[in-house]
């Protein structure tokens, strides 16, 4: 039985031992022509180790998560619930600042989503503003006399967001709030979906594990399109241990942006657009990746220094790129001059 290299571990297996790569993960959709390394290039147990160890940990649990909710070609069945460790949304206006929301997947609604809160309280803490303090019954603190007499002067001095009545009640005694009469709304956000848009504040945490994925998405698709021999190069050595084992390089770098890349045409704007192309730095070309997930945000990274094709520059088209259409799930090719920082007849 013949025996292959894996471009990720750079061992030698035999055949059995090899399965197939989507280039695209398949948590970011499905394609039609779907762009798959079939032929002996990725080995199972570093396949294996992506999807369990890095995409599966990502999948509900980062921005492109929140993306892929909305936007993914196949909606996801209801209720999937987004995790917070690397995005959290906040509500940014009025009543609803500062309160942090959860998203469900909702086919019902027209953004396939819905947002929802945790059990809080909220403490007014601007009578001009309408703007409340949202606890935890857990991290409820004393009232002050400031707040006190705040809470006196405002209409709505408490809001629930659905804490249990008789348990907030008790805790609102314990810590000095309940003082006259005041009126809480029980559950407002359901006041609050009447309000076809709201403004929210979206923080993201953007760790290696999200970039590891571009980072691969982009080597796979160079595998693809340049063939296995290319990206075995030992000039792709930095980025390929970073892929596989997580570990950087300081020669390498990483940068990220809102939105698609400008001169970037895409076939619709959920599309993701996978590429790379040369980059000039410290006078020697570089390829560098570039990976715009559903049109909405842009990673441009380092993979290494290609030698071999620096003098074939001025005849090559600089950037080579495929867009994965979200909308009816086909894949175009194209190749483009333009770069990023200069031209490459420059040199
Ligand atoms: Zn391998």
């Amino acid at each position: 039985m013949e025996k292959h290299k894996c471009i990720y571990c750079l061992r030698t297996k035999y055949e059995s031992e090899f399965n197939k790569e989507h280039v695209v993960p398949r948590m970011m959709g499905t394609y039609q022509d779907a762009f798959v390394l079939s032929n002996f290039q990725v080995c199972q147990e570093c396949n294996s180790y992506f999807s369990r160890q890095i995409e599966d940990k990502i999948a509900l649990d980062s921005y492109e998560g929140f993306l892929r909710m909305q936007f993914r070609d196949k909606p996801m069945s209801d209720g999937r619930r987004l995790t917070d460790s690397r995005i959290r949304i906040i509500g940014n206006e009025g009543v609803f600042k500062g309160l942090p929301f959860y998203v469900l997947t909702d086919t019902s609604n027209p953004y396939r989503i819905r947002f929802e809160v945790e059990p809080m309280v909220g403490i007014i803490s601007s009578l001009e503003a309408n703007e409340y303090i949202y606890y935890t019954l857990e991290n409820l603190p004393d009232a002050t006399k400031e707040v006190k007499s705040r809470l006196k002067k405002a209409e709505q001095p408490i809001i629930n967001t659905g804490i249990d009545r008789e348990l907030l009640e008790r805790e609102l005694e314990e810590k000095g709030y309940l003082i006259g009469k005041y009126n809480y709304f029980e559950k407002s956000i359901t006041d609050f979906y009447k309000e076809p848009e709201f403004m929210t504040i979206i923080e993201m945490k953007i760790d290696s594990f999200m970039r590891r994925v571009c980072a691969k998405t982009v080597f796979n698709y160079l595998c693809h399109s340049r063939g296995k021999e290319f990206v075995l190069d030992s000039s792709f050595d930095l980025i390929r241990e970073y892929i596989r084992y997580g570990q950087w390089s300081e020669e390498l770098w990483f940068r990220y942006s809102k939105g698609p890349v400008s001169s970037v045409e895409m076939p619709n704007e959920t599309a993701h657009v996978v590429g790379y192309m040369w980059y000039p730095e410290n006078d020697q070309w570089i390829l560098c990746g570039s990976l715009t997930w559903f049109g909405d945000i842009t990673y441009i990274f380092k993979l290494g220094i290609s030698n071999q094709k620096v003098q074939q520059l001025n005849t090559l088209n600089s950037t080579t790129m495929a867009c994965f259409n979200n909308v009816d799930r086909t894949i175009i090719e194209d190749d483009a001059v333009h770069i990023y920082g200069g031209r490459p007849d420059e040199i």
